[in-house]
């Protein structure tokens, strides 16, 4: 599609689109904040100020798949998942400008 053809929102779409696709990081996965005991006879956790950890869950070819965040990557991997709805939002976006082209000439 040349540049002069395309919507206003299509054209924005795409640009803003542009980091993502050249550099900027992307994951597509849901984050749970896990909860759990650490096993320590005297550990806080054992008096229910538990420790918490970030699991990343996906499926991947129809299979369920886990991954544990390691904890100084957190911050990071939750900007990760962010920039994959960003990502999505946009490309939803373009879509659907086509699926108006179509539905205008029907
Ligand atoms: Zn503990």
């Amino acid at each position: 599609m040349r540049r002069s053809a395309m919507t206003k929102v299509e054209r924005e779409s795409r640009s803003q689109l542009k980091p993502y696709i050249s550099w900027k990081e992307f994951i597509r996965a849901t984050p749970t904040l896990r909860k759990q005991t650490c096993g320590k006879p005297n550990c806080k956790c054992q008096k229910g100020e538990k420790h918490t950890c970030l699991v990343l869950t996906r499926s991947h070819h129809g299979r369920p798949e886990q991954l544990y965040v390691p904890k100084e990557s957190e911050e990071m991997v939750k900007e990760w998942v962010k920039n994959y709805h960003a990502v999505k939002e946009l490309v939803e976006q373009i879509s659907s400008s086509y699926w108006e082209r179509l539905r205008k000439k029907g």
